[in-house]
């Protein structure tokens, strides 16, 4: 099955709000065995809209994918100007009003009459539900080509495309497809490719490297489900040590599922990433149970107050060192008596380096009742990226020996 989205937004144009839509329903659809084969953008004008809507449907795609303009407000033009181009009479939803009307009345608003809108139905085409917001989708057909349009709230849009549009395309797909999420970090995609044997003769299936700050996933998509198999498991054996999952998880999600499971507490004293860490691992839900806390010691003072650094250690190795990171991780840990203690030093630059301390220079220390180790890294890249990276570093850190300790 081939689609297209289209992106509907003068925010888009302007440059004031990122297509993340069109990227995210590209890897959703893709996975069930449907591949979008153009990203248009155009602003909320009737005629663009209608123009687009007539190249895309010169296209040999079975279904295309509209975003953004449902809204209530007089720039929000998508739902007329697709009336328009399918021909479709309007028809005044009673039903549907009055369940807005409710709705909104149930969290203390008397529902303004622009959203009268949203409760307009086509003659011609079909509605389906938005769970979470007011703007329904729409679906029209014509020449085989399905069009459905949702709205351009990333969380409604989302929210519809897993409810309804990815049943629909897997019913609608002739053939079954298999997809393998692998994702890797510490690794560069040039050194991955070349790991990995990529001369396969295997059968009916695709192979994608998405890199990003975070690491590089490898995503393995067709029909032949033996072949997909073959080829995750020669990946496994020849980059096992850069792999962290098999599938959609973050690594601050699998740290903090593996320490729930296991009743593991952890505490971060945390320098160059200013409490990232700290932030990521408080993003899941449940952490509560595993996170005692952390310091965000940015000063060599707070390093010796806060964290009671040992004087000496400080001024004889810096900082930026492998033994106050070990100090801090040991400190830490006997702080907030937590099962582990984690800790990051480092230079973010664009300042602060030097020959033998360069920007990107990073400690990571993890320590437990058994062992203390440090990492060391050299990210060279610039500052945002290398409290990115540092902090991947981090939780891959923790979640090895959290692995290990399984064992
Ligand atoms: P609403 O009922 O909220 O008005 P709508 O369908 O009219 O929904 P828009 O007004 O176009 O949606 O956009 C709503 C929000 O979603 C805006 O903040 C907009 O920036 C964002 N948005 C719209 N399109 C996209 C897109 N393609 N990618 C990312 N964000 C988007
Ligand atoms: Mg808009």
């Amino acid at each position: 099955m081939r689609a297209s989205v289209l992106a509907i937004g003068d925010e888009l144009l302007s440059g004031k709000t990122t297509n993340t839509n069109a990227t995210w329903i590209s890897q959703k659809l893709m996975v069930v065995g449907c591949d979008v084969v153009r990203h248009l953008v155009v602003s909320d004008d009737e005629i663009e809209i209608i123009e687009s809507l007539n190249t895309l449907f010169n296209y040999k795609i079975d279904l295309i994918i509209c975003t953004g303009g449902l809204g209530p407000t007089d720039d929000d033009i998508t739902r007329k100007a697709i009336f328009n181009f399918f021909n479709s009479d309007s028809h005044f939803d009673n039903d549907y009003w009055e369940y807005l009307q409710n709705k909104f009345l149930s969290i203390g608003y008397k529902i303004p009459k622009s959203n009268k809108s949203q409760a307009i139905i086509p003659s011609n085409g079909k509605v389906f539900s938005n769970p979470t917001g007011s703007a329904r989708g729409l679906l029209f057909e014509k020449n085989n080509i399905t069009l459905m349009a949702l709205p351009g709230v990333p969380s409604e849009m989302q929210l519809m495309i897993k409810e309804t549009v990815i049943p629909w395309v897997s019913k609608k797909s002739k053939k079954q497809n298999y997809s393998i999420n692998i994702r890797t970090t510490g690794v560069p995609e040039s050194v991955l490719f070349e790991k990995i044997n990529n001369n396969n003769n295997l059968d009916e299936i695709k192979i994608g490297y998405y890199p990003s700050l975070l690491g590089v996933d490898i995503r393995i998509n067709g029909s032949n489900k033996k072949s997909i198999k073959l080829f995750e498991k020669m990946i496994i054996s020849n980059v096992s040590e850069y792999i962290y999952t098999i599938g959609e998880e973050s690594l601050e999600e699998l740290v903090v599922k593996k320490m729930l499971n296991s009743n593991i507490t952890i505490s971060t004293a945390e320098s160059c990433t200013g409490g990232l860490i700290g932030h990521r691992i408080t993003q899941v839900p449940g952490s509560s149970s595993i996170y005692q806390g952390g310091v965000v010691s940015y000063s060599n003072k707070s390093k010796l107050t806060q964290l009671n650094i040992n004087s000496n250690t400080l001024k004889k190795h810096g900082a930026v060192s492998k033994e106050v990171a070990l100090e801090m991780a040991v400190n830490i840990r006997t702080i907030f008596d937590s099962n582990i203690g984690l800790s990051v030093t480092g230079i973010s630059g664009p300042g602060g380096g030097s020959l033998d301390k360069p920007v990107g220079l990073v400690y990571v220390a993890y320590c437990d009742h058994n062992i203390s180790k440090v990492e060391k890294f050299n990210f060279h890249s610039n500052r945002q990226s290398n409290k990115f990276l540092t902090s991947q570093s981090a939780l891959y850190l923790i979640l090895k020996n959290l692995i290990k300790n399984e064992k």
